[in-house]
């Protein structure tokens, strides 16, 4: 299929899917960087609102700087954080405030005409001046405005996307893909991304079907256009024709009657052809999320990301009371099961704005370094988990993300004695069959793994990033997706190695990262003798419908198939020929 068709209807798109799905609705093209000021005054009972969202876009837009200007204090870069600092000077300043509400109250503008005015009239001060030293300042001054301004008008713009939306943009970050969600957006289109970007992983989450790569996304697609998101086939459809439509339709309709026939092995016991368990549970990343644990039968949960506390606060620090909360929701909603927590991980493409300042963020201050740089932040995450452990003895694990070395490990591990010795001075009930263990990301540790097994209670393998790490290839990236491979033979080498470890020292070894979301790849990983996987809770369903028609010694070959695959091509073709066989044992059983 040519790249993109440019007639007048069914325009189509190539991408690549990064979450599954198959939705029609409208294309809502959507762009942080244009200012564009509508001009023309507003009803005289939307000004309060108006004046609303200028308040809200400058309480953003300062948690924005005060986090980034923790970032460059942390990092003693000085000059930073004095740009920073007269920059929340100035959207502090209560003259604009002043300015900005006349406006709207004397001349009904809009929030951003008011902003964009206010500062105008700075800008012709410092400029009349004629002063260097202020001149300066000008830049400043219009990335402020700029920020504002962007803020607004996204609030506004993302309120009245409405609920057939379908985003089209260059990239999104993970806030906004939780933006899009809570405000019932129905699919993504983005002309960069890649496969594991967290800003998928929140959409797959959160069950938002997205295509990125769809490289004339921007330039094809018209805000209102009807547009049809098909992540079966990578491929973007607007304006379709009637024909298309109805063909689409029906589609629409085959998919959602597999997923209820789906439904039929949700209650059966997760385990292989020969009865081999193999434990299956849930990634989560929100509370909303927490329901699923329960409604797709996850045996607890593998994977608490706690990343979104930090992204949904201002700066650098999370509020020990809200991560109680987020936790006790996690216990309640897993029934006697396991928790797994993960500490914060945020850093890489997880700190919004915070990336630009790094030029290899995913080699810079992430997970464990950032806790152990700022101790503040570890110390109030182990004491919210010890206090909520307490209250669920027996089931809590703790995952420490982005372990490089073994004394990152050790460290976290003495803190966490001290704060359950601390807490239980106090007279707080704790558990003391807290178990820790590590992520298992970094080849260092890969390579070195007998090392940690020796220390660690449990591993969990985090393919996302051992991929990346493993291959040099940038997650996020889509300008080398096709080399993001999470099955390269190098990666399973890491993951046999892993698994061997944890078997010879008696430690449970899982895989949490997006590979054990897939049928085959689950295969595969249960055929490398992996026996827990933990994945977004909707997909469990069809992992374990593989899992139970296939005999470990069947998976042990495709392992062995996939580890001596000498090119991309061979690995394609194992697999889709284990398709062709998986589809015919679909449809035999279907009949009997
Ligand atoms: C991983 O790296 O595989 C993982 C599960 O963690 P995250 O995707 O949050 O980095
Ligand atoms: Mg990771």
């Amino acid at each position: 299929m040519p790249e993109e068709q440019t007639n007048t209807s069914n325009i189509t798109l190539k991408g690549t899917t990064a979450v599954t799905g198959l939705v029609m609705g409208v294309a809502r093209v959507y762009s942080r960087g244009n200012i564009n000021i509508n001009p023309d005054p507003v009803d005289e009972a939307r000004l309060p609102e108006e004046k609303t969202k200028f308040e809200q876009a400058r309480k953003a837009v300062g948690a924005t700087m005060e986090r980034l200007s923790d970032f460059a204090h942390s990092r003693n870069d000085s000059d930073t954080r004095d740009i920073l600092n007269a920059q929340h000077g100035i959207l502090n300043d209560p003259e604009l405030e002043i300015m900005v509400h006349q406006a709207i109250d004397e001349r009904s503008v809009r929030a951003e005409k008011a902003i964009y005015d206010a500062f105008q009239h700075y800008i012709d001060l410092i400029k009349a001046s004629e002063k260097s030293f202020l001149m300066s300042r000008l830049s400043d001054l219009r990335d402020v405005r700029d920020r504002l301004i962007n803020n607004v008008q996204q609030l506004g713009m993302i309120a009245s996307f409405g609920k057939n939306a379908v985003m089209v943009a260059e990239d999104v970050s993970p806030i906004e893909v939780i933006t899009f969600a809570r405000n019932g957006v129905k699919g993504i289109v983005c002309t960069s991304g890649g496969l594991t970007s967290h800003a998928s992983i929140i959409a797959n989450a959160m069950g938002i079907p997205m295509i990125i790569d769809a490289k004339s996304a921007m330039r094809t697609l018209r805000d209102g256009d009807t547009i049809i998101l098909d992540g079966y086939g990578n491929v973007v459809i607007a304006c379709p024709d009637e024909e298309m439509t109805s063909s689409y339709t029906r589609m629409i309709k085959k998919y959602k009657e597999e997923e209820k026939r789906l439904r039929h092995v949700i209650d059966k016991p997760s385990e292989t052809a020969c009865g081999t368990r193999i434990l299956l549970q849930a990634n989560i990343d929100f509370e909303e999320e927490v329901l699923n644990i329960e409604k797709y039968r996850a045996e607890g949960i593998g994977l608490l990301r706690t990343d979104t506390l930090l992204m949904n606060s201002g700066p650098l620090t999370m509020d020990r009371k809200r991560q109680e909360e987020f936790c006790q929701t996690a216990f309640s909603g897993s029934g006697s099961s396991q928790v797994t927590i993960r500490l914060l991980d945020v850093g890489g493409d997880k700190l919004l704005n915070i990336k630009a300042k790094e030029s290899n963020p995913f080699l810079g201050w992430r997970g464990v370094r950032i806790l152990l740089d700022r101790r503040e932040l570890l110390l109030s995450q182990l004491e919210a988990i010890c206090r909520v452990a307490g209250r669920y003895p027996g089931r809590t694990r703790i995952l420490v993300p982005m372990v490089s070395n073994l004394e990152e490990f050790l460290e976290v591990k003495r803190e966490l004695a001290g704060m359950q010795k601390n807490l239980q001075k106090k007279g707080v009930p704790v558990d003391p069959n807290i178990v820790l263990g590590i992520m298992v990301e970094v080849p260092s540790v890969a390579l070195q793994i007998r090392l940690y097994a020796e220390h660690v209670d449990f591993l969990s393998i985090g393919t996302n990033d051992l991929t990346q790490y493993t291959l040099a290839v940038d997650r996020g990236n889509s300008l080398i997706a096709s080399l993001y491979q999470p099955m390269h033979p190098a990666v399973l080498t890491f993951i046999a190695m892993t698994v061997n470890a944890g078997a010879e020292f008696h430690v449970p070894v899982a895989v949490c990262g997006e590979l054990a979301s897939e049928p085959f790849a689950a295969l595969v990983l249960a055929g490398l003798g992996v026996r827990e996987l933990s994945m977004t809770p909707r997909l469990i369903p069809k992992v374990k419908q593989a899992l139970r028609l296939y005999h470990i010694p069947e998976m042990k070959k495709l392992s062995d198939a996939a580890m001596n695959c000498l090119t991309t091509d061979e690995l394609k073709r194992i697999k889709s020929d284990w398709l062709a066989g998986y589809k015919e044992k679909l449809k035999k059983q279907q009949a009997d």
